[in-house]
């Protein structure tokens, strides 16, 4: 078999065969196969595309190329989530301890953020001696004492992922539907759980920008799973507005405590409760509505708070920051935007928002960029809200004035202001199971 054959047979839009995928992947991880011919391929997948049979095939390839993870020393249902990443997407930080406090299981494996999205584990380290980096004895430990812990994946789950993503990074070859689908799954399948819910982000802020591709790369994730024998679900839902009102990560940890309260904003809780409720589902904990209200009443009771609290400590950090969040060190500057007419906040651009907090250094612009974590912003405004001029739009906190006139400048930018009032989209679009 040789690889330039595989190549042109993608580029002239046939099928790829199960072995000729191993092939390539097998090659490609071990060296025999060279960057620019992956990137070729890449390309012609793009363009081509892949059918089921053969993201299946990319999938279950890739997932083979390092270790699974063996969850089977945690007992009971293990339920998972995956966002597909977003803007002030704090939601794992809330759902894991709402799921976990109803006794349904949750050993997740997060990322850091890069380029305009944010990372769960970025957001977990903003809180004073959270240990990400687990072995997985303890990890596993911790999961069968209290029901939940959140770590980073370690270094040999799909190393044909790391390889293949780091290509697709620099050579325009991310926004695939098959590519994306099997990157996710092979780690989603990785980590081991029974039951997966995704949440698949469209909007401005979202590798998906049409609802119709978001719901196919949702289905072709669901059909993925389910072929490997595992319980999905995949929810669609709105990136086109920030999530909640804070972008940056002390900022999100202290709005996600906040929701834990029952004081968060309505988008969030919403967003968070059809997620756990989701999970509980899977899990079999009752009819979905029923699940819907045991994870209200999960916020609402604080349970949900406590089990939060309660994970920081067993992962190494001071749950005392979680019980009296003033205790979070705050940015040294603050600025704010303004409106420069009055009318509606018609529209936010969700990808510069993002990038207005990269450029305050709340995010990566680079993988191995340090990031500040008491950095952000806070949006005073959203899409739909009525504003006159000079009222605050939001506030930025940098611990260094030189980064705000060009984060203020892509802020200030992300908002359109219009006379005509927008129509709101749903949080939740769509569900596929
Ligand atoms: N997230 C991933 O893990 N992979 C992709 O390809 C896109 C988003």
């Amino acid at each position: 078999m040789r690889m330039v054959d595989i190549i042109e047979k993608k580029r002239l839009g046939r099928k790829l065969s199960k072995e000729e995928i191993d092939f390539w992947i097998k090659g490609f991880v071990s060296g025999d196969i060279p960057d620019y011919q992956v990137s070729a391929l890449t390309m012609a997948i793009c363009f081509q595309g892949m059918d089921e049979e053969e993201t299946t095939n990319l999938t279950l390839s890739m997932l083979h190329s390092g270790q699974v993870i063996d969850l089977s020393g945690i007992e009971g249902f293990k339920v998972d989530k995956h966002s597909t990443g977003g803007v002030g997407d704090k939601t794992t930080l809330i759902v894991a301890p709402i799921v976990a406090c109803l006794g349904v299981k949750v050993a997740k494996m997060s990322g850091r953020g890069l380029g305009h999205t944010g990372g769960t584990l970025d957001k977990l380290s903003a809180i004073p001696g959270f240990e990400v980096e687990l072995p997985a004895k303890r990890f596993i430990e911790i999961v069968n004492e209290i029901g939940v812990a959140v770590i980073g994946q370690t270094g040999e789950l799909v190393p044909a992922d790391k390889k293949i993503y780091a290509l697709r990074d620099v050579t325009a070859t991310v926004s695939s539907i098959p590519l994306i689908a099997s990157s996710i799954m092979s780690k989603k399948l990785a980590s081991g759980s029974d039951g997966i819910v995704l949440d698949v982000k469209v909007g401005s802020g979202a590798f998906m920008k049409e609802q119709k591709d978001a719901v196919q790369l949702a289905q072709t994730m669901v059909d993925i799973g389910k072929c490997a024998g595992k319980k999905m679900i995949a929810m669609v839902t709105d990136m086109d507005i920030p999530l909640g009102k804070t972008i940056g990560n002390t900022l999100e940890v202290l709005e996600a405590i906040e929701t834990l309260q029952g004081r968060g904003p309505k988008d969030l809780e919403d967003v968070c409760l059809k997620l756990a409720a989701s999970m509980l589902y899977l899990a079999q904990k009752g009819t979905y509505e029923e699940c819907l209200m045991m994870a209200r009443q999960a916020l609402e009771s604080k349970k949900a708070l406590q089990k939060f609290a309660q994970m920081v400590q067993k992962q190494g950090g001071d749950p005392d920051y979680i019980l009296h969040p003033e205790r979070f060190a705050r940015a040294s500057y603050h600025e704010c935007i303004y409106a420069p007419t009055s009318g509606y906040v018609f529209h936010m651009d969700t990808l510069a928002c993002g990038m207005s907090a990269s450029l305050l250094k709340a995010g990566r612009m680079q993988k191995d960029d340090w990031i500040d974590e008491k950095a952000g912003i806070v949006l005073e405004k959203k899409t739909g809200d009525v504003v006159q001029k000079g009222d605050v739009l939001a506030h930025l906190y940098a611990s260094d004035p030189k980064l705000f006139p060009s984060a203020m400048q892509s802020l200030q930018n992300a908002y359109q202001i219009l006379e005509k009032k927008p129509i709101l989209q749903p949080h939740c679009f769509k569900t596929i199971q």
